[in-house]
């Protein structure tokens, strides 16, 4: 419904707003939850997998691309009665690039002329607009991926997100994990700035205080379980931080699946992690990190054997 409208007219900043909410409500839970997430929606979420983000659609650009489409349609003469009445009666035989926005009787022609001029701005130049819907004109088609990005802005591809786009992570463990590396899961510390909580202390090991630096691996706990995750795998080396083994996976030349067995395992241990954390804070109960370390296991084996073959597992379950 929302991809219709916004193929038809520029939806109001207030329709906009309402569904952002709903979808962050549907993405982190109520709107109290929401605010425990320090993760911006239009900065962080709406950008690609590839980029640190969801790839979730940020609306307004999204709707300002295909109200572009319009503009083409008119610019390449698209035989349509309404293109007609246009030329006739809103540009009075004007070019499409000479009619001010500003100066238009049509309110739907007004809008899509300001999102004309905003396009000219960020490609650089009128001219530059130009060359490139001249460039489109042959086709007849706007290629709404690229203009997109224009209206949403480029962003960097990050290397150390590449472990977690492996289709061998667990979903929810990849969600958790992103929100980790950017330090932008509800930690007391990131409580402490909005003044949520005073009292600084990490529930897992009551020792020092809690951040996604230290849970992820300072704490004697998580170090100690991500050791033995290593172990399991037979890597030897000592643990670093969460970046540093993400990015130590990005740039990892082993074979596919000790590579796949390796984001899973990561996902899987910064995901229960967090688990238990929260079980600690909230349910009063916790668990060690040999229970831990089975339920990494056996989500692991699982995924390993819907993914690939029952040779891998075997040989996992042998370590
Ligand atoms: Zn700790």
């Amino acid at each position: 419904m929302e991809a219709f409208w916004c193929a038809c007219l520029l939806l109001p900043k207030g329709v906009i707003r309402t569904i952002e909410k709903a979808c962050r409500q549907f993405l982190w839970g109520s709107e109290s939850q929401c605010r425990m997430i320090f993760f911006s929606w239009k900065k962080k979420v709406c950008r690609k997998r590839s980029q640190g983000g969801f790839d979730i659609r940020e609306i307004l650009s999204w709707n300002k691309t295909l109200l572009l489409r319009f503009f083409l349609k008119y610019y390449t003469h698209s035989p349509s009665l309404w293109i007609a009445w246009s030329k006739e009666y809103v540009f009075k035989n004007l070019s499409c690039w000479d009619l001010d926005a500003d100066t238009c009787i049509s309110p739907i022609w007004q809008k899509i002329l300001h999102i004309r001029d905003e396009f000219a701005d960020r490609v650089g130049s009128r001219a530059a607009a130009q060359a490139l819907f001249l460039s489109w004109s042959a086709s007849g088609v706007l290629p709404l991926q690229d203009v997109y990005k224009i209206f949403h802005g480029f962003h960097p591809e990050l290397r150390w997100v590449k472990p977690l786009l492996d289709n061998i992570v667990v979903p929810k463990h990849a969600v958790i994990a992103t929100l980790a590396a950017h330090q932008a899961l509800a930690t007391v510390d990131n409580l402490c700035k909005r003044g949520l909580v005073l009292v600084n202390r990490c529930s897992l090991c009551c020792a020092d205080a809690e951040s996604v630096r230290h849970l992820f691996f300072q704490c004697p706990f998580s170090r100690d379980l991500l050791q033995q995750v290593l172990v399991w795998q037979g890597v030897t080396r000592g643990v670093l931080s969460l970046k540093h083994e993400l990015y130590k996976l990005a740039l990892c030349r082993g074979t596919k699946w000790r590579r796949k067995v390796a984001c899973c395992a990561l996902a899987a241990t910064i995901y229960y992690i967090w688990q238990e954390r929260n079980r600690r804070v909230f349910d009063g109960g916790h668990l060690g990190v040999g229970k831990l370390l089975a339920m990494i296991k056996y989500d692991v084996c699982v995924r390993m054997y819907s993914c690939s073959n029952g040779v891998v597992v075997s040989q996992l379950l042998s370590m």
